[in-house]
């Protein structure tokens, strides 16, 4: 019962999906009707153990300016594990709808989330409503079942939204494809770089926007980016490393050994990272860590982190824009025995990845003729990239779920190119933020 239970869920969430993706796009193509240029930024806390979760509202705060997608207002590209939605609140109408995933989510899966309750910070931007809204927030589980929700009114014009400051830090642009409204926005962001070292980063940041470009889509779609650099300064050089009790006073408070998992670098201080960001048009972030200890990390919506001196600094930042901008699943699988993430009977909202449970919905019609499903390991050479088929193993299982290709830039650092699959998944998604609405 219960396993048919999820079956059906499951077919339903795909289904939603479908119909969101088929919606007419100008249902929710019309900014200037319902939405102010300015952001509103949302601070919620989620809060909880393995068993139970729970959402809070912490803060409301606006700045100027909306450097956020202005067409398909009300649709989703993607599910990702929680979603967002403003919904006018007078008729109901939807008006602006957007999906995430979370640190939080992911330490619910570990031994600490069984023995003691933690609260995460999280920070949304919003556009602006020009009159109150319903806001509803809403997380899931792997089979995406919802284990939290979250719902309260938003006035614009209460006194106690308070007007961000917009003191700027010092930055450089990198690219500039436009303007915030017509282009993704990208900030590189200084992690444990002195004011001193500010140089340095610069040039990293620039050799991480040269590899981002250097990868498809992105290169011949650059000029729907614009790419600022952002010198944070921290007081000591480095980041924490707690492993060998090593703590840096650093501006994002970033550190190894994140859930206790010794190469997971990341900073659980969002709010710093956002308040630090005032007067700079930004949508997604990619933080740039002044250490060469391996390690890093892309959390769908919310950022990348990875090291700026380690000599796989390059790959593996492209692989985690992968995950924090696409929203792409990690291609590799760890060995037999690892606890199965993804069930059979579920369909992953990511793109790249199936456990042909509804496999119609994703790269079914990029395999050729002739090409079995699931494809035999051997059918490819290693480090083949391009040619689609269905390969067991992905989303960290060796058993019941598939990948496109035999490599790729979400499965080895040793690859140069993401698969057609994942390619598709990021042009699409590139379009879906900067494609001017439907008869404009
Ligand atoms: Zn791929």
């Amino acid at each position: 019962m219960k396993q048919m239970l999820h079956k059906a869920l499951g077919h339903l969430a795909a289904l939603a999906l479908c119909l969101a993706a088929a919606l007419p796009a100008a249902a929710g193509d019309d900014f200037d009707r319902w939405f102010a240029p300015q952001t509103l930024r949302v601070d919620l806390t989620f809060a909880g153990d393995s068993a139970h979760q729970s959402i809070y509202l912490d803060e409301l705060s606006a700045r100027s300016g909306w450097a956020g997608r202005r067409a398909r207002l009300d649709s989703l590209y993607l599910a990702g594990n929680g979603r967002i939605c403003l919904f006018d609140d007078a008729t109901g109408e939807p008006l602006y709808r957007t999906s995430f995933s979370t640190l939080f989510q992911e330490w619910q899966a570990t031994k600490e989330a069984t023995q003691r309750a933690r609260s995460f910070e999280n920070v949304f931007l919003l556009p602006m409503p020009k009159q109150p809204v319903r806001m509803e927030v809403e997380l899931n589980d792997l089979h995406r079942r919802p284990t939290a929700r979250f719902a309260c009114r938003i006035d614009p014009a209460d006194i106690l939204i308070r007007q961000a400051d917009t003191l700027c830090p010092p930055h450089r642009y990198l690219q500039r494809g436009g303007s915030p409204e017509e282009c993704i926005d990208i900030a590189i962001v200084a992690e444990g770089y002195t004011a001193a070292e500010a140089d340095s980063f610069y040039a990293a940041a620039q050799r991480a926007a040269d590899a981002l470009f250097a990868h498809e889509p992105f290169g011949r779609l650059k000029k729907r980016f614009n790419v600022v650099a952002v010198a944070l300064p921290s007081r000591e050089s480095g980041v924490s490393l707690p492993a060998s009790h090593q703590w840096r006073q650093t501006a994002l408070g970033s550190h190894f050994d994140t859930f206790y998992s010794d190469r997971y670098l990341t900073t659980l201080r969002l709010k710093r990272l956002h308040d630090a960001l005032g007067g700079i048009p930004y949508e997604h972030l990619i933080i740039l860590a002044n250490t060469e200890e391996y390690g890093g990390g892309g959390i769908y919506n919310s950022y990348t982190l990875a090291s700026a001196r380690n000599e796989w600094f390059l790959p593996v930042v492209v692989h985690e824009f992968g995950h924090s901008f696409g929203g792409l699943a990690d291609e590799y699988a760890y060995d037999d025995g690892y606890a199965a993430y993804y069930t059979a009977d579920v369909e992953p909202w990511e793109r790249n990845i199936t456990t042909l449970a509804r496999f119609d919905l994703k790269w079914k019609n990029m395999v050729a003729e002739g090409v079995p499903v699931p494809t035999p390991a051997d059918r490819f050479a290693e480090g083949d990239t391009q040619h689609v088929g269905v390969f067991e193993g992905a989303g960290y299982q060796s058993k019941g779920v598939y990948r496109a290709c035999r490599d790729c830039r979400m499965r080895v650092n040793t690859v140069r190119d993401f698969c057609p699959v994942c390619q598709a998944a990021l042009e699409g998604l590139i379009r879906f933020y900067t494609d001017p609405a439907s008869g404009q």
